[in-house]
């Protein structure tokens, strides 16, 4: 490990100036997952901005919606009243994500800036364009078992490893962002990225923003949403696919739907072919099953992960059929 500077700061605005122009600056907060970077040599930021004291802890529901501060963790969020009555979806991602003792330290701006679990990009000894651009990727011909069939580019395959951004993405999030000219606010979709040809870059955050919260407004679902996570072990594992699926129903007709999946993609990957197919018809298993067929076109698999072509479809299915029957 090298040597770092150290500040600590207690508001939004001194800690977006403390970035400044230092490039490798980085904000630590729980630091689940940063500092296993470190530790490996993957990064190696010469500031480390601690900003545990900024009021950013507000769970809060304003008219009709729910404010999360980025620094809420992951824990107070899934166990918060109005998030397991009114965002059951949320609150079930969050607690089908990594441990109990993981996610009292994690918070959710750090959920959301956290890196792929790739494990090219965690050695240091092998290539990986989003680590070391221009390398090559280790995984496409390598192993690839938990790697991505959406979205994927010639430079990486890897996926995005959260369970909260995927229910975030189907509950129409937004997220709002601090620089040194004010705030800004982006949809939730459209704040981590595929890779392209710039896999180095997980998201659409610039070098001198921060997260200041999320915003997600009330809706629908709430009584026909499930979240839906298979993975290799019981608990603290990544998804190998993941869905999170939420309805509203009129008797047996489909009003609204929302769909997002995880472990598919280098981001939250939302079915919005899939829902516009639902919205309107009968939630029927036939109905669901054409779904899952809109949702895999134009997926590719690679070799290992050759599994996830018929697991994705089967997750979307079960997912909606869990939704189904929650009411
Ligand atoms: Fe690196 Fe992406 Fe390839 Fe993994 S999939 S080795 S993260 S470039």
């Amino acid at each position: 490990m090298i040597n770092f500077q150290y500040i600590r700061t207690t508001t939004s605005k001194a800690a977006v100036d403390s970035l400044g122009k230092d490039k490798t600056a980085k904000f630590i907060a729980g630091g689940t997952n940063l500092v296993d970077l470190m530790k490996r040599g993957v990064t190696a930021p010469e500031k480390l901005i601690d900003i545990n004291n900024v009021p950013l802890k507000q769970i809060e529901l304003k008219g009709n919606i729910l404010h999360i501060g980025a620094l809420a963790t992951n824990a107070a969020v899934a166990e918060h009243a109005v998030v397991k009555q009114r965002f059951p979806l949320l609150s079930q991602a969050l607690n089908a994500g990594a441990s109990a003792q993981l996610r009292n330290m994690a918070t959710v701006g750090g959920n959301m800036m956290q890196r792929t679990r790739c494990g090219y990009f965690y050695d240091i000894t092998m290539p990986c364009n989003k680590r070391e651009p221009g390398t090559g990727c280790g995984a496409k011909e390598g192993y690839n078992r938990m790697h991505a069939i959406f979205g994927t580019s010639e430079a990486c395959i890897a996926v995005h490893p959260s369970d909260m951004c995927i229910a975030l993405a189907a509950l129409d999030a937004q997220v709002v962002i601090m620089n040194p000219k004010g705030e800004r606010k982006i949809s939730f979709v459209d704040f981590h990225r595929l890779p392209g040809a710039t896999p180095e870059k997980d998201n659409n955050l610039q070098a001198n923003e921060m997260i200041i919260r999320v915003e997600i407004p009330l809706n629908t679902l709430a009584e026909n949403s499930y979240y839906l996570k298979v993975r290799d072990r019981a608990s603290y594992a990544f998804a190998l696919v993941s869905v999170a699926a939420g309805l509203e129903l009129k008797s047996n007709r489909i009003i609204k739907v929302r769909l997002a999946m995880g472990g598919v993609a280098h981001k939250p990957w939302r079915l919005t072919e899939a829902e516009a197919f639902l919205t309107g018809k009968d939630a029927t298993e036939v109905n669901f099953k054409l779904a899952s067929e809109i949702a895999l076109k134009g997926s590719k698999s690679f070799g290992q992960n050759n599994f996830k072509l018929k697991l994705a479809p089967n997750s979307i299915i079960e997912a909606l059929n869990q939704a189904k029957s929650k009411a």
